[in-house]
């Protein structure tokens, strides 16, 4: 609903508006009524102007990733996550402020195309070191599903000339129910190609535990949310044990993302965690200084 005078004069004003307030109706759940709300108009607009600049940063190819090292138990760097940054006229922009947005369209396709050909010439670049390490790409349900995904990726590796395990692919647990099947043989086919899997945010996707025993996984991320709470509570500290045990029964290693303390370090070290990642070794680093850093 919108109202005359409040919202507008003219029969075209007020439908526009209304349309605002069908935004405020779906808000609400089903069989309600909306209003006009000025705030929701702002944010529409803000939407799509958000929108039309990513259309815009996609052809620029203004997309990039940082990396970020990760460590073992002695705090040697064994490995590296690439998270996307948007250089937007100049300025560095975090995912939180775009990968909603990019993930709700086909857009997010294109940037995450863009940071795996990026990340496949750095691999490229840093595998003629003595130190050469894997990188984990982040990517979306639409990437993994996306009509060639195999045969570009193939084609990528290939023209890159990886040939050792030295990509490794984050995936979030929500993922694999999506479509269990497709993944398991998405995964087998580029096992194929000594491409590496983890499970992205373990523990907070509230899916069933069968697909860890089902599928060739080689790491599981720790979520951020209970390394934050490993010193508050002892049942945290009782889940992350478990998830520690489960994993290396079934072979796999893990990570703990977000660790900021030594007193989280050492907790996590003392259950038998292998991987640790976080601002207490590494913040996220620009291509030029990640380079230098393992060069
Ligand atoms: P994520 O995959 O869980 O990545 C880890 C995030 O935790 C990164 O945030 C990293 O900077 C941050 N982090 C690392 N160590 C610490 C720490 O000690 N403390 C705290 N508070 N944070 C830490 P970032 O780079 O802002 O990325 C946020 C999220 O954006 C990522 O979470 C991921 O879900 C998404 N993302 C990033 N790159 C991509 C991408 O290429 N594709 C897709 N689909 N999503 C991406
Ligand atoms: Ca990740
Ligand atoms: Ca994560």
């Amino acid at each position: 609903m919108s109202f005359y005078t409040k919202d507008g004069l003219t029969c075209e004003q007020l439908i526009n508006k209304a349309q605002v307030a069908l935004i405020d109706a779906r808000q609400k759940g089903d069989n309600q009524i909306g209003f006009f709300r000025q705030d929701l108009e702002e944010e529409v607009f803000s939407s799509l102007k958000l929108r039309s600049d990513l259309e815009q940063a996609i052809s620029n190819k203004e997309f990039l990733p940082y990396f970020q090292p990760y460590v073992d138990s002695k705090a040697q760097i064994v490995g590296a996550e690439a998270l996307m940054r948007w250089q937007k006229n100049g300025i560095i922009v975090p995912p939180a402020q775009f990968i909603e947005q990019l993930e709700q369209s086909n857009l997010i396709i294109d940037a995450e195309n863009l940071m795996i050909e990026k990340v496949l010439s750095v691999i490229e670049k840093t595998s003629k070191n003595k130190k050469h390490i894997p990188i984990s790409i982040n990517l979306s349900s639409r990437s993994l599903f996306a009509r060639h995904f195999l045969q570009t990726l193939t084609s990528s590796l290939n023209y890159h000339n990886i040939k050792d395990a030295l990509l490794n692919i984050e995936i979030v647990e929500r993922i694999f129910m999506h479509d269990f099947l497709y993944i398991q043989n998405l995964i087998k086919q580029l096992k194929g190609q000594k491409i590496l899997f983890s499970v992205d945010d373990f523990g907070t996707g509230y899916s069933s535990l069968s697909y860890l025993s089902e599928l060739d996984i080689d790491y599981l991320k720790i979520d951020i949310s209970f390394v934050k709470r490993l010193g508050s509570s002892k049942k945290i500290q009782s889940t992350v044990k478990s998830i520690i045990f489960l994993a290396k029964e079934l072979g796999i290693k893990t990570i703990a993302e977000g660790v900021e303390t030594h007193a989280q370090f050492e907790s996590l070290k003392g259950m038998g965690c292998d991987y640790f990642q976080g601002f207490l070794f590494y913040r996220p680093l620009p291509c030029k200084d990640f380079i230098m850093l393992i060069g």
